[in-house]
């Protein structure tokens, strides 16, 4: 006899909810692979693999616990046309009286499930994984308003008392960005922790992808690295807080082509399994702080800008993804319309730093962010890409790729589409970043000084083609208006010439 038919997605997988803290033999619970969930963008096949197995794993785990679960596999759901078709299917095979769900965080399965028309009641929880419930949202994040990160993630420090001394926050500082953000030292590359990888057989998961034809990105030599439950995200959460938060805030913007490790430098690769809910992001919170109390190594500097990426960016960012959904997908700000190169699938560049970004990408299903942000992000908007293909490239080729974190991130914080509702201003740079922040120029068959000829870094003269085209909007930013002045006191040839070298990168675009 089953009741309550409970569905449980792929990004739920919160062992601590309290769905699971009573057993119900009437309360039946789906783990199901869809095919919808493998198509609706090009996904990476470690990504595949990733969601399936966790998904697998947890459904052991919840029968283990004396839940009654049934994992569905592509090949048992091969004729469920999409998510409701399985539902109505499930509802109508058991008899449930009930069909409940957890709010899903990213729009189109919020749209689906609260269209869904059933011949019984409907109910939906909260997944309980956010710090923010979601109908606080409103109150702090209002459709197409202009917000600010750090007013909100002072509000919760101040609430969630994380980092503070009474009133004021620790150190009297709410932000040591001053003293991070620093290109590695030849003494730091010491220090770079082995990365914790895990060894999860996927064989047959991709045995099935296969078989249903599912289309991919990115290779998957062997074992899945990632984490697929509890007590791997556990495990990678301890070796995170020992070996390498005690650089994190410093190097968090760092890049390099030839340090050990240098896919992962000092960042945690905790994304998959927080934004799947193996973690919480509290817990997370709390274990690097208690790590800051007890480890001299860690300072303030350092989990204060570790703190800040959870507490502060993760939930900002879905702040402003339900405030302006489903418009936010549509927005392009400098209507731009350029398609990518052809070498973001393969990483056939001459420039180095793109290189290496998009090949860690398919090597990985990762790159770490100054990668997203500042290398693959800040080309794509330099060129003027088109945010739909953008997206489309963000939210398939990453492990933690999921919309509503994916999407304000793309379109927000790097391509600006949203004309500033998320960021004071484009992340657009020259060359000249790249070189301050790691070693690739040093490996480039392009000059970095260059901004002409054949060997000119490219980035430098897209730069300034992107800064001319958006010069009207742009010079009246207060943060970036200053960098006109040095380019309208360049002689009019030379700012030609420039242009002129942008336009001939534009032009030859895959084989820069
Ligand atoms: C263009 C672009 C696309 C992105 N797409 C995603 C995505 O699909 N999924 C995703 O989780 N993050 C995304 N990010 C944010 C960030 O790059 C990743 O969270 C981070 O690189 C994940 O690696 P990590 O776990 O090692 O992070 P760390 O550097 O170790 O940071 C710790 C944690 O802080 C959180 N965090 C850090 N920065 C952000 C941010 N800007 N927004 C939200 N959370 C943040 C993440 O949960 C992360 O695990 C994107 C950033 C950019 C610029």
């Amino acid at each position: 006899m089953v009741r309550t038919l409970r569905l449980i997605l792929g990004d739920q997988l919160n062992l601590q909810h309290s769905w699971y803290q009573q057993r119900d033999e009437a309360v039946l619970y789906i783990v199901a692979e869809l095919k919808q969930e493998t198509g609706y963008v090009r996904h990476h096949i470690q990504k595949l693999c990733g969601f399936f197995a966790a998904m697998e794993a947890f459904a052991q785990t919840l029968a283990e616990q004396g839940h009654r679960v049934r994992h569905l596999t592509l090949d048992d759901t091969a004729d469920d046309q999409d998510l409701p078709a399985l539902i109505r299917r499930m509802v109508s095979e058991t008899g449930a009286c009930q069909f409940e769900y957890q709010r899903p965080d990213e729009y189109r399965l919020f749209s689906q499930l609260r269209a869904l028309q059933l011949p019984v009641p409907t109910a939906e929880a909260d997944s309980e994984h956010f710090l923010l419930a979601f109908n606080e949202l409103p109150e702090h994040f209002r459709a197409g308003c202009r917000h600010r990160m750090e007013p909100f993630y002072r509000k919760m420090r101040k609430r969630f008392d994380v980092l503070m001394a009474g009133d004021k926050p620790l150190g009297d500082k709410w932000n040591y960005d001053a003293d991070n953000r620093q290109a590695l030292s030849e003494d730091a590359c010491l220090d770079l922790p082995v990365p914790l990888c895990f060894a999860n057989p996927v064989d047959t998961i991709r045995a099935r992808l296969a078989r249903h034809q599912v289309d991919h990105i990115g290779q998957l030599q062997g074992d899945l690295l990632w984490p697929i439950n509890r007590s791997q995200s556990l495990a990678l959460l301890t070796h995170f807080c020992r070996h390498a938060l005690p650089w994190f805030g410093r190097y968090q913007d760092a890049l390099s082509e030839q340090a050990p490790h240098n896919w992962s430098l000092f960042h945690s690769r905790l994304s998959f399994s927080l934004n799947t809910k193996m973690l919480h992001p509290l817990e997370v919170v709390e274990a690097a702080t208690v790590a800051f109390q007890q480890d001299d190594r860690v300072s303030l500097a350092q989990v204060e800008g570790f703190v800040r990426q959870i507490l502060g960016w993760r939930e900002y960012v879905r702040g402003i993804y339900w405030a302006n959904m489903p418009d936010y997908a549509t927005c392009n700000h400098f209507a731009a319309r350029r398609a990518l190169p052809g070498w973001f699938w393969t990483g056939e560049t001459k420039m180095a730093c793109l290189r290496q970004a998009i090949r860690h990408s398919l090597d990985y299903a990762y790159a770490h962010h100054i990668q997203r942000l500042m290398i693959t992000g800040n080309f794509a908007l330099l060129i003027g890409a088109n945010p739909d293909e953008v997206d489309a490239w963000y939210l398939g080729i990453y492990i933690d790729a999921i919309e509503w974190v994916e999407m304000p991130n793309t379109r927000g914080m790097s391509q600006y589409a949203d004309g500033g509702l998320l960021a004071s201003k484009p992340y657009a740079a020259s060359g000249a970043y790249v070189n301050r922040m790691g070693d690739h120029c040093r490996h480039c068959r392009y000059n970095v000084r260059d901004k002409t000829g054949c060997h000119a870094c490219p980035l430098n003269s897209l730069y300034w083609h992107f800064m001319d085209r958006h010069d009207r909007e742009l010079a009246t930013n207060p943060r970036i208006r200053m960098v006109f002045r040095g380019w309208d006191d360049r002689p009019e040839a030379e700012r030609q010439a420039i242009l002129d070298h942008a336009q001939w990168c534009l032009d030859n675009i895959e084989t820069l």
